[in-house]
């Protein structure tokens, strides 16, 4: 069956174990095999896959702004109902006035429904931008965010990214490089998504992240499939992450070696697939790479029918007071 459209999305909980690599490597195989390929960086943040890509140059730049809410002082009855229902904190109390912290406030507008005296406002501010360029390696595009210094909306930001992959792209095989963590620039990268691909190394603190990151992908339904970087820095951590993905009915696609060639080819700012091919994390990467396309694209009903969770995992609600 030929696919047409697909959105993989390589996420880890923890940043550092190879999900960029291995999203590049990947991205660069599946255009070398013939598929229109769309490589999108989904941290916006700490950008880095057009580094790997060798991207030369941006064709577009395009602003990303967004709106934040601002307080009318000659207006302000100083009653406080906007601090209570900010929850992020960005509304201050300055000298006895109430101003709102721009870096922190994140346009939910909750502040003006709740203003009792229409103190308050929306004003357009800047988040980041949004860029777009070709790889080096091959005629594919690249997208990719840069969050402006000290702003919020990173999840925004990356829901924009995408959008704007999707309208040049078309369809293409999307392969989304996601940031660290389960915040919202990954929920945002998660979602609307086809599958996840888990890369992690079989450290205690890896393990924990991955296993936080396959409940995010269980919330959302998704199919999922796992890498194991660095495994024979402690092989038999390795055994218990693999046997935790047999219980939870993901996908084990293979394991990468430790190679001083992959740092070595971080240091070049080079793909280790293409400066370093006969090198052993080449090999063992090129291989799971060929498994996603045997096994998960080409096979992608039954392999999602097989790999979708049974059920879906809540949400757990805290309520702090
Ligand atoms: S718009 Fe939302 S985040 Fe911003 S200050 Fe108002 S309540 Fe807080
Ligand atoms: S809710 Fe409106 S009136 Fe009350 S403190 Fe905030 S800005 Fe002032």
């Amino acid at each position: 069956m030929v696919i047409n459209l697909l959105e993989l999305v390589i996420l880890s909980g923890k940043g550092g174990v190879g999900k960029s690599t291995l999203a590049a490597s990947l991205i660069n195989y599946l255009s070398k095999s013939g598929y229109k390929v769309v490589a999108v960086d989904a941290d916006a943040d700490a950008p880095n896959l057009h580094i790997l890509l060798g991207v030369k140059e941006w064709s577009s730049v395009r602003e990303f702004t967004g709106y934040v809410a601002s307080i009318d002082r000659s207006k302000c009855l100083k009653c406080g109902k906007c601090y209570k229902v900010c929850h992020v904190g960005a509304v201050e109390v300055i000298n006895g006035d109430y101003v709102i912290n721009e870096l922190l406030c994140d346009g939910c507008y909750a502040c003006l429904v709740a203003c009792p005296n229409s103190a308050i406002s929306r004003v357009k501010t800047r988040y980041g931008v949004v860029r777009v360029g070709v790889s080096s390696y091959g005629n594919y595009l690249v997208i990719s965010p840069r969050l402006d210094p000290g702003k919020s909306s990173s999840g925004r930001l990356v829901t924009e990214v995408k959008s704007v992959a999707r309208s040049l792209g078309g369809d293409a095989i999307y392969v989304v490089d996601s940031a660290a963590g389960i915040g919202c620039q990954v929920i945002s990268s998660v979602v609307g998504a086809s599958a996840a691909i888990l890369i992690t190394e079989p450290t205690p603190t890896g393990f924990h992240d991955l296993i936080r990151a396959h409940k995010l992908v269980k919330h959302f339904m998704l199919p999922s499939a796992l890498v194991i970087n660095k495994y024979d820095l402690n092989e038999e951590l390795s055994r218990e992450i693999i046997r935790y993905a047999e219980e939870e009915n993901i996908d084990y696609l293979g394991s990468i070696p430790y190679d001083e060639k992959v740092i070595k080819s971080l240091n070049e700012g080079r793909l280790i697939t293409e400066a370093y091919p006969n090198s052993s994390a080449s090999k063992a990467i090129l291989n799971i790479c060929n498994k996603v396309v045997t096994e998960v694209i080409e096979s992608w009903d039954n392999w999602f029918r097989r790999y979708r969770p049974k059920r879906y995992e809540p949400f757990k609600v805290e309520i702090i007071r």
